[in-house]
């Protein structure tokens, strides 16, 4: 099944679809990842993307679909994935839509993470102290909440108005509990194994 984990910049995301990938074995597609490790290459996409994440900004539309479409035709994506940061914007989830659909596919469920925005600004606080995100600066910080509010969460209505399945789940309580309560919603067992719960110490978002 396609999943989309959907939240706002410090939501947990990252976190949580790391440690739903690795107790269901469902892949983790990571756009924020991908462009993370295009930049440490030195690519010609990780130079084009390198200074917009830096603003905070979105990398264009057609750069992430050509990106989520190569990665969506590699062999293990075919039994589903655990879409993290993708899609971004309504084009892109258009986008999607269509891709998915040339292959009889489409978005099985939305899983919508909702957190307090104090709650949000403190986790990336405590993430720039440990990962030293160059994003996650006040400045940067700022401008992909206004982003998110602006271009991403018309994403949900998308989804609703497509009639996709969408569960939306607390992500403030403690890490262990939210992955038991996505794991639930996907039918999974809700015991975590023991290689994903050692990152829970970090308590980093994304
Ligand atoms: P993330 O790790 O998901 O927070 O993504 C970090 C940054 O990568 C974002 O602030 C954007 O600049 C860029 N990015 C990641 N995914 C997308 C996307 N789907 N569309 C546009 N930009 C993206």
């Amino acid at each position: 099944m396609i999943v989309i984990l959907f939240g706002a910049p410090g939501s947990g995301k990252g976190t949580q679809a790391e440690r739903v990938a690795a107790t269901t074995g469902t892949p983790h597609v990571s756009t924020g990842a991908i462009l993370r490790a295009e930049v440490a290459r030195g690519s010609a996409l990780g130079r084009e993307a390198q200074p917009i994440m830096e603003s905070g900004a979105l990398v264009p539309d057609d750069l992430m679909v050509r990106i989520i479409e190569s990665r969506l035709a590699e062999p293990d994506a075919t039994g589903g994935v655990i879409l993290d940061g993708f899609p971004r914007t309504v084009p892109q989830a258009e986008a999607l839509d269509l891709m998915l659909g040339r292959n009889g596919r489409e978005v099985g469920l939305v899983l919508s993470l909702e957190v307090d925005p104090d709650l949000i600004r403190e986790r990336i606080l405590r993430r720039a102290a440990i990962d030293g995100r160059s994003d996650d600066n006040p400045e940067a910080l700022a401008a992909r909440m206004r982003v998110y509010q602006r271009d991403t969460e018309p994403v949900v209505d998308h989804y609703v108005r497509a009639g996709t399945r969408i569960e939306r789940i607390d992500g403030s309580p403690p890490i262990d509990l939210v992955t038991a309560e996505i794991l639930k919603v996907l039918g999974a067992p809700t015991a975590p194994p023991a290689a994903a719960s050692t990152i829970a110490g970090a308590e980093t978002a994304s």
